[in-house]
C-alpha cells in the first residue's frame, strides 16, 4: 500500500496520516468485495434514504480541516458536501461514506468492514489517548469544536 503520507503536506499530523492510512485499507477492502454504486447520491440525502452518518471526532477532525466551506446551522436531512449528485469532500470523506453501499448483496461484506474499520479507528483514539467521541455528521458540522485536535 502507498503510504497516505506520500499525498500530503508538511502540515500533515499524525494523527491525520494514521486517519488516512486506516482509509486506504478500508478503501483497498470495499474495492475487493466490489459492491455495486448506481451514483443515486441518495445515501448522502440523509431524509430521503432514512439514514443517519455516525462519525468520530477524529474523523470530523480530518473532515473540516479539507472539507470545503459549508453554512452553519446545517440542515440534517442531507450532507453539505453533496452537489449534483457528487461528493465534494471526497478525498477527507469519513469511514462510513467510505463503506456504505446500497448494494443488498454486499451488506454482510459491509457489517464486516463496517465493524472492523471502526475498531481501528477506535484503536487508534485510545493510542492517542482522545476520548472516543461518535456522532452524527451535523453534530460536528454545527460543533466543529468538538472535532479531535489534528
Ligand atoms: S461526505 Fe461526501 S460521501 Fe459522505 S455523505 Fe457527504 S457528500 Fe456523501
Amino acid at each position: 500500500m502507498k503510504h497516505p503520507e506520500e499525498h500530503t503536506t508538511k502540515s500533515t499530523s499524525l494523527l491525520e496520516l494514521d486517519v488516512l492510512a486506516i482509509y486506504a485499507d478500508a478503501d483497498a477492502e470495499v474495492r475487493q468485495a466490489g459492491p455495486v454504486c448506481l451514483s443515486s447520491g441518495k445515501c448522502c440525502r440523509f431524509k430521503e434514504y432514512d439514514h443517519t452518518l455516525f462519525i468520530s471526532s477524529i474523523e470530523a477532525a480530518v473532515l473540516l480541516k479539507h472539507a470545503p466551506a459549508y453554512e452553519k446551522p446545517t440542515d440534517s436531512g442531507f450532507c453539505p458536501f453533496q452537489k449534483e449528485n457528487l461528493c465534494t469532500a471526497r478525498e477527507p470523506r469519513p469511514l462510513g461514506c467510505r463503506i456504505y453501499f446500497c448494494d443488498q448483496g454486499y451488506q454482510g461484506k459491509m457489517l464486516e468492514l463496517s465493524e472492523k474499520f471502526t475498531r481501528k479507528l477506535k484503536d487508534l483514539a485510545d493510542e492517542k489517548q482522545l476520548p472516543w467521541h461518535y456522532a452524527p455528521l451535523h453534530h460536528f458540522l454545527d460543533h466543529p469544536e468538538n472535532a479531535a485536535p489534528l
